[in-house]
């Protein structure tokens, strides 16, 4: 069944607007006590005593029941916005409520459609943030996913004098973000392991693990000490999402502990060397590789991700970490490891477009070559090529002209001023570590 007729044949005769990720899937951030039903609508709080009273309101909100009864009544709930939009394009739009639904049983679809909105259901897929201890304070980060950013911020006070849309970043520390300590009582952690316990380990397909850097939290160890402790007794699936800034041995402890458990690892780089170093502050280059090759030689995995964030200043380097990339893939196979490229958006004065269009235009001709050269290469997937191909047109002054020009002396001011004070707090050198950009950079 293709897309369109799943959402034909399934989804619409339940209803114009159902989506099994209301019922089944979530991202909760248990240092703030927020959940959303997938990463499009707004994340929301959910009180202490509603978890407190019961777990399974960590997903069972309030918020979410409110949204699956109109859900079942084919009405859209405002927060799904996204969805919308794409939808109202034309009646063969598909949008993430399709994806998103694609993945659960058909059956589980309808029960859940059946299921009166004010009970509860069990998730079946959950990416889950204990809190935002992290080692790296990477430039286009902020406090509210980082302790080293927090550390920033407070040790040398907000960044100064930006003045686009990404400036309130790097201004104050999102205590909001971490209500909570580790050791401290925290009531969303211990409401998760309390559920852990009596339903997900049972229901959950796949748990995704996210931070911070999640291999540095205590949580993170408590729940893989469970794994450890209870062989077999859970099929959930781990994912975890690791920036690999540590040393090996904390791998190899990830590795002997889940044993017998399918594990996926998502990490994430886009540029090679002082170029890594520099955009992902704290990040030891060789360090990162020798843990990718520990991963990709251990055979343990059922898939090591690389997810590239493309911004401004890995492009220099970006068709020579492809090539890197792919050399691995030779040596281990298809997945080890895979890659996603996605542009980063925000903030945008970090973002590809900031670039004049010559060094866009060069670094899209490096990118043409580099697809032509490896295009049929046999360990390049679809989705890695359509992601390359997807770029160049990015960065086609053509295709993807400056849409916000009259905001581009802000953004400059911003690349400017937010990379001053980024080299000073963080004994780095931009000119010395771009050679490329230095001339463009020192005009701003
Ligand atoms: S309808 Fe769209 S935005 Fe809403 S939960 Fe489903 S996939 Fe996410």
């Amino acid at each position: 069944m293709n897309d369109l007729e799943f959402r034909q044949q399934v989804l619409d005769p339940i209803s114009a607007s159902f989506c099994g990720a209301k019922w089944y899937n979530a991202t909760i951030w248990l240092g703030s006590g927020m959940t959303t039903s997938c990463h499009h609508p707004p994340a929301h709080f959910v009180p202490v005593e509603e978890v407190e009273a019961n777990p399974r309101a960590l997903h069972n909100s309030a918020q979410k029941k409110q949204d699956r009864a109109q859900m079942q009544q084919g009405l859209r709930p405002a927060g799904c916005e996204y969805c919308w939009k794409i939808e109202d394009m034309g009646r063969d739009a598909i949008s993430d409520r399709v994806y998103k639904s694609k993945i659960y049983p058909i059956e589980a679809l309808h029960e859940a459609s059946r299921l009166p909105s004010h009970e509860d259901t069990n998730l079946r897929t959950l990416e889950i943030s204990f809190d935002r201890t992290c080692q790296l304070a990477c430039s286009y980060c902020n406090p509210a996913f980082s302790s080293t950013w927090v550390k920033d911020i407070r040790n040398n006070g907000p960044y100064l004098n930006l003045v686009s849309d990404g400036r309130n970043h790097f201004t104050h520390d999102h205590a909001g973000s971490q209500k909570y300590r580790f050791g401290e009582v925290n009531p969303y952690v211990e409401a998760f392991f309390r559920w852990w316990e009596t339903d997900l380990h049972k229901t959950l397909t796949e748990l995704r693990i996210t931070g911070g850097e999640p291999l540095m939290s205590g949580y993170t160890w408590q729940l893989i000490d469970w794994f450890k402790q209870n062989r077999g007794k859970s099929k959930t699936r781990l994912a975890i999402n690791s920036n690999l800034a540590m040393d090996s041995s904390r791998l190899e402890e990830l590795l002997s502990a889940t044993e017998g458990i399918e594990l996926d690892i998502y990490t994430s780089n886009e540029s090679i060397g002082p170029h890594a170093e520099y955009i992902r502050d704290g990040l030891d280059w060789e360090q990162w590789c020798e843990n990718m090759m520990l991963l990709m030689k251990s055979k343990r995995l059922r898939g090591l991700h690389n997810m590239a964030t493309i911004n401004a200043l890995c492009l220099e380097s970006l068709p020579e970490f492809l090539t890197m990339l792919l050399e691995w893939k030779s040596k281990y196979g298809q997945d080890f490891p895979n890659f996603t490229l996605n542009i980063l958006r925000f903030p945008s004065f970090q973002s590809p477009l900031v670039l004049p269009d010559d060094i866009r235009t060069k670094h899209k001709q490096e990118l043409d070559r580099w697809l032509a050269n490896y295009s049929n290469h046999s360990m390049l997937q679809e989705h890695e090529r359509n992601h390359v191909q997807r770029l160049i047109d990015y960065l086609d002054v053509v295709k993807t002209p400056h849409s916000d020009a009259f905001d581009m002396p802000r953004l400059h001011n911003d690349f400017k001023k937010f990379y001053q004070q980024y080299d000073q707090r963080r004994s780095k050198d931009f000119g010395r570590t771009f050679p490329g950009l230095k001339e463009w950079y020192d005009g701003l």
